[in-house]
């Protein structure tokens, strides 16, 4: 099938988050499966990047840019940039109305790309509430139109709500006519709205968050839309890019291990212990957490929790994250105070983030809600066990450990306050100090497969039905 993907944010080139990594991986599943799949993003300013040759080309009033592939990568999709001219920022996203401006454009280049490349999708698979518009202008096109719709929502908390008059400033005039009332109302335009409404197809990355999205408390307003998508609103879990992710290869880490060498991981525990000033030992349970700092993530749930984690267990924090200001300023409080056990490192840190999950013993999700959740699964690919909160693809994907069976591969807490995940940590912390559960739990952890390939015949089936 030919499929074109529409995102803002694309790996290597745009990432700020797990979208990237979820388009990402699935895009390139599909590659492997023999799939035609070309990806469309802006081109941000940051963008080609030292080294990368691009090709120029031009539909109707857009102009792209293709990325030559360079040689010896794997089979991978075809990326193409749009130029944003004069939207042109310094960020992947303005946070102002400019970002409307941008995905407005994105939208409707993403119609005009395929003529230009003499070249028809039969999928237009489009991302989040940046590439929402492009079904509505794909169904504004008429009857005729041989190209099917989906839209993944990798976060309903984001749904790009603009006051109304950026249509006039930034929207050819077919566009206003096309965007369903309750998604033009008030004053706004709701761009995910819009594009729930006009999709053929509306995914989410989780069956539990599939579920959850169609409540008050989950759905941000959107539950009725996407209540009235009935069987037209499905949930496929995520998958992991294990090329990436796997500690046998990791070219972030300076040793590798798996399941039989699990001395390493101690090497690697050592020397992020030593790299961020903590004191930790094998004994010592080290946690570590790599987030956004976003209410979503629930890390001011930890923040409550934390003095009194530190006086009543042996629990030792490396975090990494950024976002909120006043969560970080928090956090590296507690770092000040306690050097020894909390180590907080604001920003945003790739080859870190690799490591952390590698190196710890557990690593903490305490999300409020969550589509999927990517770094619970990568930690257990590390052997790093997580401890999450029961909700969205957290639930799906980490099921509590029962040591008397052996069953299970995390510890899964329900409420979201620091009880709730104060309980899941201690439980969590009771399992590493016995020697003879927490082998067996981490066996598990380690053994459990999410690879895109599980995932990708969902993506397939789902196409089909729609051509
Ligand atoms: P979300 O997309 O909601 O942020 P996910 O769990 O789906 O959450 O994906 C998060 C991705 O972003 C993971 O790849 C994680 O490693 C990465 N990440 C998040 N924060 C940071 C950070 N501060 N530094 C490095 N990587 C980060």
């Amino acid at each position: 099938m030919n499929v074109l993907m529409v995102c803002s944010e694309f790996a290597p080139w745009a990432k700020t988050g797990g979208l990237a990594d979820a388009v990402t991986g699935l895009a390139n599943a599909l590659v492997a499966r023999g799939h035609d799949v070309r990806v469309l993003l802006p081109r941000y300013a940051h963008l080609p990047g030292p080294g990368v040759t691009l090709r120029r080309l031009r539909a109707g009033q857009h102009r792209f840019d293709e990325i030559e592939p360079a040689a010896g990568d794997r089979p991978a999709p075809r990326v193409y940039l749009l130029e944003l001219d004069e939207l042109t920022a310094n960020s992947i996203y303005t946070a102002d109305a400019r970002d409307a401006g941008r995905f407005i454009r994105l939208a409707s280049a993403a119609l005009e790309l395929p003529a230009a490349l003499h070249w028809r999708p039969d999928i237009l698979h489009c991302h989040d509430w940046h590439a929402a518009l492009a079904p509505v202008l794909s169904r504004a096109a008429g009857a005729t139109r041989r190209t099917r719709t989906v839209l993944t929502l990798h976060n309903v908390g984001y749904q790009g709500v603009f006051a109304d008059d950026v249509l006039e400033q930034y929207a050819p005039p077919q566009l206003r006519a096309a965007i369903a009332p309750d998604a033009l109302a008030g004053g706004d335009v709701n761009f995910l709205r819009a594009g729930v409404r006009a999709a053929d197809i509306v995914t989410t990355v989780s069956p539990t968050y599939a579920a959850e999205i169609r409540t008050p408390q989950f759905g941000m307003g959107l539950e009725d839309a996407l209540n009235a998508r009935g069987a037209t609103l499905v949930g496929i879990l995520n998958g992991v890019d294990y090329d990436v992710w796997d500690p046998r290869t990791d070219p972030f880490l300076a040793t590798h291990f798996d399941a039989t060498s699990l001395a390493t991981k101690l090497e690697l525990k050592s020397a992020l212990a030593a790299r961020l000033g903590l004191q930790a030992d094998a004994t010592t349970p080290v946690i570590g957490i790599v987030t956004r700092l976003a209410p979503q993530k629930g890390i001011d749930l930890l923040a409550m929790a934390l003095p009194e984690l530190l006086r009543e267990t042996r629990a030792t924090f490396a975090v990494l994250g950024s976002g909120d200001t006043v969560l970080a300023s928090t956090l590296a409080g507690f770092a000040r105070e306690q050097p020894a056990r909390v180590a907080f490192t604001d920003g945003y840190d790739e080859a870190l983030a690799h490591l952390i999950f590698a190196a710890s013993d557990l690593t903490l999700v305490p999300s409020r809600y969550e589509p999927c959740g990517l770094t619970q699964m990568y930690a257990l690919r590390y052997g790093t066990i997580p401890v999450v909160r029961a909700t969205g693809g957290l639930a799906d994907t980490i099921t509590h450990f029962d040591p008397a069976t052996s069953t299970g591969n995390g510890s899964v807490f329900r409420d979201a306050d620091a009880g709730g995940l104060s309980w899941g940590l201690r439980t969590a912390l009771d399992w590493f100090d016995d020697r003879a559960a927490w082998p067996r739990l981490v066996a598990n952890a380690m053994a459990a497969d999410f690879s895109w390939g599980n995932q990708v015949p969902h993506y397939e089936d789902l196409y089909r039905s729609l051509l």
